[in-house]
């Protein structure tokens, strides 16, 4: 028994490059083995400058298992993981603690259970993605990379949502107009995915420039709030365009990192299990989501102690 354990554990042990030091032994499961770039299928070749750590060909039961071992796609998933959990407390702490306190109404009940949803679905889309985009059948991974962007559609709404809800608080008609323009939007992104060619790897600037339009669209709601409430000196814009900045920010490095894959295009095989850009973006995106949450309870006890100006009639028109 005890001659038969080193054994095993010496079929099993896999030796990865982490950082400059090239002999970190891993221990993974029997059948779930790491492949370099050019072992793996070409359907799955999609960044070069990460060079190993790669699983491939396996069934459902095994993508699941390796979750629990170091590939170049753990960080990935557990990000997304750690995310998921994030946004479910928050959810929970917000709707059990924060909203009662603040004397929040029905609205803002639906309004931060629909942006926190959306957020839950947008990460658990991803860490579904990186989970199986191991699977041997090619078919399988295509329609896991097709949820995964109908999260991130999803986890936009859910930043639109309480950002037009909030903006437009007083002026129910603007509300209305944004809130069904976004709702469309994001409906015939979801409907373009059916096209059979959406998914292949020539379309991706195609994905990507969609992705934008619909994020960057909220520039016209943004000016808008500025120019309703009175523009750069009134309160309510002095208090919150810094943090609308702020987002727009943290969205837009991370969509440099997505696009440009820096830094591992200049440390090419360096980066494998740690530091690429598609993790950066990970954190960025949690890191986004979550600086919005809290915009939204700054802006949500703004509006409950101070009542609206406008409900007299200019909102009405
Ligand atoms: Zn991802």
């Amino acid at each position: 028994m005890l001659l038969k354990m080193p054994q095993k554990l010496l079929k099993t042990a896999h030796y990865i490059e982490l950082g400059s030091y090239q002999h970190w032994p891993v221990l993974i499961p029997q059948r779930i083995r790491l492949y370099t770039y050019e072992q793996i299928p070409v359907f799955l070749r999609e960044n070069p400058y990460i060079t190993d750590g790669y699983r491939a060909h396996l069934p459902s039961k095994l993508c699941l298992k390796s979750i629990f071992i170091l590939s170049n796609e753990t960080v990935n998933i557990w990000s997304h993981l750690l995310g998921f959990l994030l946004f479910f407390s928050l959810g929970v702490n917000d709707l059990s603690t924060v909203l009662p306190a603040s004397g929040a109404h029905r609205d803002d009940y639906v309004i931060y259970a629909i942006g926190l949803f959306c957020f839950q679905v947008c990460m658990l889309c991803s860490v579904g993605y990186h989970l199986f985009s191991c699977h041997r059948s090619e078919k399988t991974c295509r329609r896991w990379l097709a949820l995964d962007y109908a999260g991130i559609s999803v986890g936009i709404l859910g930043c639109y949502v309480p950002g037009i809800f909030y903006a437009f608080y007083c002026n129910a008609f603007w509300r209305q107009v944004y809130l069904v323009t976004v709702l469309s939007l994001i409906l015939a992104v979801f409907c373009a995915q059916v096209h059979p060619r959406y998914l292949s790897n020539d379309w991706r600037r195609l994905r990507m420039a969609l992705f934008c339009s619909v994020a960057g669209c909220s520039v016209v709601p943004a000016c808008h709030w500025v120019w309703l409430n009175g523009g750069f000196t009134s309160d309510v814009v002095q208090l919150f365009l810094p943090r609308v900045m702020v987002m727009y920010l943290i969205a837009g490095s991370a969509f440099m990192f997505y696009i440009t894959k820096v830094p591992e295009r200049y440390f090419p095989g360096q980066l494998n299990y740690l530091g690429a850009s598609h993790q950066v973006w990970h954190v960025l995106v949690v890191l986004m989501f979550y600086w919005w949450h809290q915009t939204a309870v700054h802006i949500m006890h703004f509006r409950l102690s101070r009542p609206c100006p406008a409900q007299t009639g200019s909102g009405q028109h």
